[in-house]
């Protein structure tokens, strides 16, 4: 074998000392969710209806700085909400990144939007500005009506979604502009970043919605759970109505004046949303050790390792070092799975999974160099 994968493997195994089988990411409850669990089933507030939720919300605000947080069941539900919130409709085309989990997809999907595929930066792994720039220089005209069109499918360009992959900050500060001059709504995918900052402002504020999750595999979480952030009150508050079946507030009567969803938070949830998110500056600083860590030592044998950007504070929710290759990203992967390391490569290309296959994308050589050879590594909150 490689003596290459054997350095790794024991830089991985020097950062969990102990463990049979290093987990790429587990969740760790070591502060207050067992009692405000308990304390919700005290309550017999366990449903959408709840203190934690309101508090949750609360948190969320305070954390990231936008004025209004709803909380939601997930986060896939949450882009669903914050798309249709941006007024992405039926033949719409949503940019967003090849390189991002199925969820961001589907959520476009949902409303019978396609998505358009941007390339991602080499170093931040998120979708490029001069990428989305060049795509939109090249295939995009302002309409009469003012929106943007694509000159091809004549479809209306309604929405960018970027991604903050693996919580590395992207570009977003250039995005917002880009997606400003030609009248785009941007709606950040941040389930992954929460906690990274990007010149001094928390991910997913750049643009008009922000999202976030709380699933089990992500830095903070309550099981499952997402979150929508906005500084648009009457965003917000429609975000509030849709994600409660569009229930008028009354104390008695049910009326309901469209279609809503069922989509609000659990309290329980919340409650362990809300032990978790007081530990998040831990948890981050925590993570942000043991990438600095990893960059050190795989530096000094010469493997390269994701970094954030100058100018950005990453989460460094997940760890990802570079193969050389394809072929040696494969043959890595099945030599540190099998020697007690969980190791994983990057999703598949979204352009390459034959639902959203066909496009007309822009070219996205960074992607499939990425996707060749990335692989994440454990990255677990260490104890
Ligand atoms: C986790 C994740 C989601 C979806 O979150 P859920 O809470 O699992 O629905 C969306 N987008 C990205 C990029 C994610 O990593």
């Amino acid at each position: 074998m490689q003596k290459v994968f054997e350095d790794i493997v024991s830089v991985i195994k020097d950062a969990f000392p102990g463990q049979a089988f290093i987990r790429l990411h587990a969740p760790v409850f070591a502060g207050d969710e067992r009692k405000y669990v308990l304390d919700a089933i005290d309550s017999t507030y366990v449903s959408s209806v709840g203190a934690y939720v309101n508090k949750f919300e609360q948190m969320m605000c305070d954390i990231t700085g936008a004025s209004h947080a709803v909380a939601i069941v997930s986060g896939t539900n949450a882009l669903h909400l914050a798309l249709k919130l941006a007024g992405v409709e039926r033949e719409d085309e949503v940019l967003s990144q090849s390189l991002t989990f199925i969820a961001t997809c589907n959520a476009i999907s949902y409303l019978s939007a396609t998505p358009v595929f941007i390339d991602v930066d080499k170093d931040t792994i998120g979708l490029s500005p001069d990428s989305l720039r060049q795509f939109l220089d090249k295939n995009a005209r302002k309409g009469q009506d003012g929106f943007c069109y694509n000159k091809h499918s004549g479809k209306r360009i309604k929405a960018c979604v970027p991604m903050h992959t693996f919580g590395l900050p992207c570009r977003v500060d250039e995005i917002a502009h880009i997606c400003d001059q030609w009248n785009i709504i941007l709606v950040e995918d941040a389930a992954e970043s929460i906690g990274s900052i990007y010149k001094g402002k928390h991910t997913g504020t750049f643009g008009q919605l922000g999202t976030f999750s709380f699933n089990g595999n992500k830095t903070v979480t309550c099981g499952g759970g997402g979150a929508i952030v906005t500084n648009d009150e009457k965003l917000a508050r429609r975000a509030k109505h849709l994600s409660t079946q569009a229930k008028v507030p009354h104390a008695w009567e049910f009326v309901h004046d469209e279609i809503g969803f069922n989509y609000r938070m659990p309290n329980l949830n919340a409650a362990l949303a809300c032990a978790q998110l007081k530990q998040l500056n831990s948890f981050v600083s925590n993570k942000r050790d043991l990438a600095q860590m990893y960059q050190k030592k795989f530096k000094s044998i010469n493997v390269s390792i994701l970094e954030e950007i100058s100018d950005a504070e990453s989460n460094y929710w997940l760890n990802g070092i570079f193969l050389e290759s394809r072929h040696q990203r494969d043959e890595f992967l099945k030599y540190s799975n099998d020697n007690g390391v969980m190791t994983r490569p990057v999703w598949e290309l979204m352009h390459r999974l034959r639902m959203f296959s066909g496009g007309d994308n822009a070219p996205l050589p960074n992607s499939e160099w990425i996707s060749d050879r990335l692989v994440n590594i454990p990255s677990s909150v260490r104890l």
